[in-house]
C-alpha cells in the first residue's frame, strides 16, 4: 500500500470525494449550512391531492379544464409515446423485498455516500445530490387519500437534463414542452428503480420515487425541498428549484433508503439576490402566475414569492397552442449548458450581484430566451379522435380562462 493509500484508508480517490463521474464542478460550489430561503416557522406536510394537477383532474378547476386534463398526455404523439409505457415498466419495481443479510460495506457514512453518488452517474443521471428526509417533506396523503409513511432516514436525488438545443428551438409553451420534461422523467425513472434494487440487495430499506406519466406517480413527496436540502439547487422565484449548471431544465427522482449515508450541504450561488431583480419568468409566463412582486409571503412556514398554482395548472393543461408549459424554465437565464463563456458568466455573476440587473439587460439583449428556429426539428402535430392533424397557433391563447 503507498503512503497516500494508507492516508485515505486505502480507498481510492473517487470513494474520498476527491474525484467524480459527474461533469459539473459541483465541488466549487459554495456550501452553506442552512438552505437560502428564509424559515420561518414549522412546515406542514403537504396533501397530495392538493397538487394543481390532482385538483383539475378532480375537476376543481372546471369542467373544461377536467376534460383538457384527461386528453392532456395524449395530444401530443411524442409526448404519448415517451409516457405511456413507464408506468407499467417501472412502477412494479419501486419496491421490493430487502436482502436477509447485509453485505460487508465499508462502515462509513462517507466513504458510502460517493459509492451512490457515483452509482447515480454510472446510471446517467446529471447531478446527485444526498439529504436526510425530514418527515415535513413527505406528502401527508397520496393521490389516492392514503396516507404516506416512510421512515428511511436519506434522500438520495437524480437529476437528469433534457436537450438546451431543442429547448432554444421551442417557444417554451408549444407541442415540445412536455415532451423535454417526459424524456428526463424517463431516464431518471430507470435510475431510480435501480439505484433502489440495488440499495435493497445489499440489505438495506429503499424506494424509487419517480414520475409514471399515467397519472399515477410513485413519488413520496414533492421534490423540490429535497433538491434544495440536497444542495443541488436553490428555490427560484418560479417556485421550482434551481440548479446553477441546469437552470430548471431537469427533471428529478429520489430514492429513499436506511442505509446510513452522509447527507451533502446546501449550496449559496446567489440565486436570491438574482431572482429579487431579474423577473424574467414572471414577465413571460402566459398565464401570469408568477408574482413580479419584490415582497415575499409567508407560505407553509417558510418566506416565497407569490405563485397562483391554479393559473399556471389551468394553462398547462388547457393551453391549445401546445403540450404544456415551460416558458418559465424556458426563458430564466440560468437554463444555458455549460461551456467557457456561460460559466465565466455564471462565476461572475456569483462575484458580483450588484451587476444583476445589468446581467439579466444583457441575456434579453443577447436574445436569450427567444426561439431560435434553427433548431425544431420536431413536427407539430396534434391528436384528435385518434388522428393526427396539423395544429393551428391561435394569436389569442386564453382558452385556459374560460
Ligand atoms: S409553466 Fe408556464 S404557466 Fe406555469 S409558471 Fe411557468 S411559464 Fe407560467
Ligand atoms: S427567470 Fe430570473 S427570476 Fe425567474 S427563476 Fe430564473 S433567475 Fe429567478
Amino acid at each position: 500500500m503507498s503512503n497516500r493509500e494508507s492516508r485515505s484508508g486505502g480507498y481510492p480517490d473517487i470513494l474520498l470525494g476527491r474525484k467524480s463521474l459527474g461533469r459539473y464542478p459541483v465541488h466549487k460550489l459554495r456550501r452553506v449550512d442552512a438552505i437560502t430561503t428564509e424559515v420561518r416557522g414549522e412546515i406542514q406536510r403537504v396533501d397530495q391531492t392538493q397538487n394543481g394537477f390532482e385538483l383539475a383532474g378532480a375537476g376543481a378547476y372546471g369542467e373544461k379544464c377536467r376534460t383538457e386534463y384527461e386528453r392532456s398526455m395524449t395530444k401530443f404523439p411524442l409526448d404519448y409515446a415517451l409516457a405511456e409505457f413507464v408506468g407499467s415498466i417501472f412502477s412494479p419495481y419501486g419496491t421490493g423485498p430487502v436482502a436477509p443479510e447485509k453485505a460487508p460495506l465499508p462502515n462509513d457514512p462517507a466513504i458510502l455516500s460517493e459509492h451512490i453518488r457515483s452509482l447515480g452517474y454510472f446510471l446517467g443521471a446529471d447531478l446527485v445530490g444526498v439529504c436526510e428526509l425530514p418527515q415535513w417533506a413527505l406528502y401527508s396523503r397520496d393521490a389516492e387519500r392514503d396516507p404516506i409513511v416512510c421512515t428511511h432516514k436519506y434522500a438520495i436525488v437524480l437529476l437528469s437534463e433534457w436537450d438546451y438545443k431543442t429547448t432554444s428551438g421551442s417557444l417554451g409553451d408549444d407541442w415540445i414542452s412536455d415532451a423535454c420534461s417526459f424524456v428526463a422523467y424517463d431516464r431518471t425513472a430507470h435510475m431510480a428503480v435501480a439505484m433502489a434494487a440495488y440499495i435493497r440487495r445489499l440489505g438495506y430499506k429503499a424506494k424509487a420515487n419517480f414520475e409514471t406519466g399515467d397519472f399515477n406517480p410513485t413519488f413520496d413527496m414533492p421534490v423540490t425541498p429535497l433538491i434544495v436540502l440536497s444542495g443541488l439547487g436553490e428555490l427560484s422565484r418560479a417556485g421550482w428549484a434551481l440548479s446553477p449548471f441546469l437552470g430548471g431544465r431537469f427533471k428529478a427522482s429520489v430514492v429513499t433508503t436506511d442505509l446510513e449515508l452522509r447527507p451533502d450541504r446546501p449550496i449559496d450561488f446567489g440565486l436570491q439576490s438574482f431572482c429579487r431583480v431579474c423577473k424574467r419568468c414572471a414577465e413571460e409566463c402566459p398565464s401570469r402566475a408568477i408574482s413580479d412582486s419584490d415582497l415575499m409571503v409567508l407560505k407553509n412556514g417558510i418566506m416565497t414569492y407569490e405563485f397562483d398554482v391554479e393559473r399556471c395548472t389551468k394553462y398547462r393543461i388547457m393551453n391549445q397552442n401546445g403540450a404544456f408549459c415551460g416558458k418559465c424554465i424556458k426563458v430564466c437565464p440560468w437554463t444555458k449548458p455549460e461551456g467557457p463563456t456561460h460559466d465565466l458568466v455564471r462565476a461572475a455573476i456569483r462575484a458580483t450581484p450588484f451587476l444583476n440587473r445589468a446581467w439579466v439587460k444583457f441575456d434579453k439583449w443577447l436574445g436569450y430566451g427567444q426561439q431560435d428556429i434553427r433548431y425544431k426539428w420536431w413536427f407539430d402535430l396534434e391528436e384528435v379522435g385518434g388522428r393526427h392533424r396539423i395544429p393551428k397557433r391561435s394569436p389569442d391563447n386564453d382558452y385556459w380562462k374560460k
